[in-house]
């Protein structure tokens, strides 16, 4: 087996899988998510003033129509009043004028209190809105951030696919497949430095018999590690 050619073949997977592991690690990303949520928190809020100016305004206009009907009643009562003449019965007329001017009074203080409501939420509003564009720009530069970060890990993956056709033409069919099947068994690496007596593998010294062995090892084969079989290269 041609350990050059293994090694470069290693060396594309390894790098293969590094840019598909930094994707969801990119810090582009997660500024990306947290403008996100900025920007989503701000808009709920936005929503929630509007809210706020919604319901008062048609408590506003509930009072209105509720006093609008008070006021024609009253003016009824009032053109009664002018035509009787019976002490009780205008007293009567009197005491239901009055009740009118008080459930009048209270519908008056009632649309006070929703316009100061209607109010508030319109400032709340107006500032709410005036630091939206500040949130949105920082939103589109960081997607812009991120779209820019997932292309150039797209452009390396794509240079690193173009070259491993050839990468792995250096090795045979069974060699191939040997090599697949041992990155499935060591999590995507197949192959391991020998430095010194130690399989960077696995972390293991090699004993000096089992350095000899590899030693021996014929140029156009390539030993495994006696502890954890990975391919060794030196
Ligand atoms: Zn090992």
């Amino acid at each position: 087996m041609n350990a050059a050619a293994l090694l470069n073949l290693q060396e594309i997977d390894t790098a293969l899988t590094a840019v598909n592991n930094r994707r969801p690690r990119l810090p582009e990303l997660a500024a990306h998510q947290t403008a996100a949520v900025a920007l989503a928190g701000h808009q709920a809020k936005i929503d929630e003033a509007q809210a706020v100016i919604d319901a008062a305004q048609a408590a506003i206009e509930a009072a209105e129509h509720a006093a609008d009907d008070i006021t024609a009643k009253r003016t009824r009562l009032e053109g009664q009043l002018k035509t009787i003449i019976a002490p009780r019965e205008a007293e009567a007329l009197m005491h239901q004028i009055e009740t009118l001017n008080q459930q009048r009074g209270e519908l008056d203080d009632q649309e006070l209190a929703a316009l100061d409501q209607q109010a508030a939420g319109e400032a709340t509003l107006a500032v709410l809105l005036a630091e939206l564009p500040a949130l949105e720009a920082v939103f589109a530069a960081t997607d812009a951030e991120l779209q820019r970060a997932n292309a150039e890990l797209d452009a390396e993956a794509a240079s690193l696919h173009e070259r491993r056709p050839a990468a792995a033409a250096e090795l045979t069919e069974s060699e191939l497949a040997a090599f697949e099947r041992a990155k499935l068994h060591f999590a995507g690496v197949a192959i391991a430095r020998l430095e010194g007596h130690r399989c960077h593998g696995c972390h293991l010294d090699l004993s000096p018999a089992e350095m000899d062995q590899v030693k021996a090892t014929p140029a156009d084969s390539v030993p495994e590690c006696p502890q954890c079989g990975r391919y060794l290269v030196r």
